[in-house]
């Protein structure tokens, strides 16, 4: 194959018809399926009422946290026993009933149970962990707020959740009191607020906000509105996921109060998407509020792109655009999670263009330290040359793009088309 040059590129171009069949390579989409699992109530909890397993408090109260627990679900491996014993004094295990119904009990490689079981393989530390690997704790200048970035800031509202994920990037926080923000330190960051003008964007996170009842966290998006300057309130969460029954009418009518708000849901797999799910986001929805998606790119989960692709259509069928694909963060003990970043990029190849552009995230890498997220994408700029471009699209077909350029509106004025010269011209 040609490559494309300056050289190669000096035949006159009126606008994008000339068009070069030249494929530089073919790009093709793995065609493969990805069933749809439903609820399956293990033994251990066939007796318990409708209602009861419909109430967000029962399944927060029943969460599986011990070795012994979670033995009468699953067919535990060796791997994911020694996981759990040494789980204590770490990230700890919860997972809630209704998520631990999606797992597979016999295959240790289901997606949902390699996302909520620890296994021995977090034990391994590699020497490019880190405790603090968005480098949080030092651009916090009060407890529970981090400020990166000059308009937005981070809140943590409380340190819990209803599962927590193996590969949390906050495994250095998350589960460890099980509290919420002390009303002292929202204080500290209300005062803060007040004091820096420019923040227009608060993001509520931890930890799941979502967990908080429906009148704390009332209180905590109430007095953030009230502050002149934040125009916007986010949330991110992974209860719609992993405990879907905490949303309620009630809940929906609260947070409606609050617009204009948004949701960023952590989804992760295309099994997760069940019926009662596809009953939460609906809710939320229809309550006016725009759902997002985030999705930690994860080894042997959602690494193929045919299992990014159904999971991307089908966040679109219950209206959540995906938002991103994060690259695993160098968090400790989740080496075994990583996958390379040509694996994100290729993900990326492999949906645009080949699926509606709603359903195509940003790929970032937030980077280590403290760096905030860096978006990644396949090359599609071939070679930028003088006055012109050479691109490629999904197919691979390269395609030459003519630049405004002096000489084009020079000429024009040459002969009366055109009065006025750009003070500042492109070339
Ligand atoms: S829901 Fe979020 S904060 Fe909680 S354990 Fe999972 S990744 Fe961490």
């Amino acid at each position: 194959m040609e490559p494309a040059s300056d050289s190669n590129l000096s035949s006159p171009l009126r606008g994008t018809e000339k068009v070069s069949q030249l494929v530089l390579f073919p790009i093709s989409v793995e065609q493969r399926k990805v069933e749809e699992i439903k609820e399956v109530r293990p033994p251990l909890w066939k007796e318990v009422l409708e209602r009861e397993w419909n109430d967000w408090r029962w399944q927060l109260r029943h969460r599986i946290t011990s070795l012994e627990q979670m033995k009468e679900i699953i067919e535990l491996t060796p791997e994911e026993i020694e996981g759990i014993k040494h789980s204590k004094g770490r990230l700890a295990l919860a997972v809630t009933p209704y998520f631990a119904s999606l797992m597979d009990p016999i295959n240790p490689n289901c997606p949902i149970r390699r996302q909520a079981i620890p296994r021995i393989e977090e034990i391994h530390l590699s020497k490019n962990e880190m405790v603090d690997p968005l480098g949080e704790d030092k651009h916090s200048p009060v407890p529970g707020l981090v400020h990166r970035y000059p308009d937005r800031v981070l809140l943590l509202v409380t340190d819990q959740c209803a599962v927590y994920c193996r590969y949390c990037t906050r495994r250095r926080l998350v589960g460890s009191h099980e509290r919420s923000i002390t009303q002292g330190n929202f204080e500290e960051v209300l005062k803060y607020l007040k004091s820096h003008r420019k923040v227009r964007d608060v993001l509520l996170s931890g930890g799941d906000p979502l967990l908080l009842e429906n009148e704390r966290l009332e209180e905590i998006l109430g007095r953030l509105r009230a502050l002149p300057h934040i125009e916007l309130l986010r949330i991110g969460t992974r209860v719609p996921v992993t405990l879907p029954q905490r949303i309620t009418g009630g809940l929906v009518r609260m947070l409606k109060k609050y617009h204009p708000l948004m949701i960023s849901i952590h989804f992760t797999h295309p099994k997760e998407i069940t019926e009662t799910v596809r009953r939460a986001c609906s809710e939320l929805a229809d309550g006016g509020i725009p759902l997002g998606s985030q999705t930690v790119l994860l080894k042997g989960i959602n690494d193929k792109p045919y299992i990014m692709k159904k999971l991307v259509q089908e966040l679109l069928k219950i209206r959540v655009r995906p938002y991103y694909i994060y690259q695993c963060d160098l968090a400790m003990g989740t080496e075994h999670f990583r996958t390379s970043v040509a694996t994100g990029i290729q993900i990326i190849e492999k949906l645009r263009g080949h699926t509606t552009g709603y359903a195509v995230p940003t790929y970032v890498v937030d980077a280590p330290g403290g760096g905030g997220k860096i978006p990644l994408q396949p090359d599609y700029l071939v070679t930028r040359g003088k006055g012109k471009i050479v691109l490629r699209n999904y197919e691979g077909k390269v395609f030459e793009y003519p630049e405004p350029n002096i000489i084009e509106f020079k000429k024009a004025r040459s002969v009366g088309e055109e009065k006025v010269v750009p003070k500042k011209v492109m070339a």
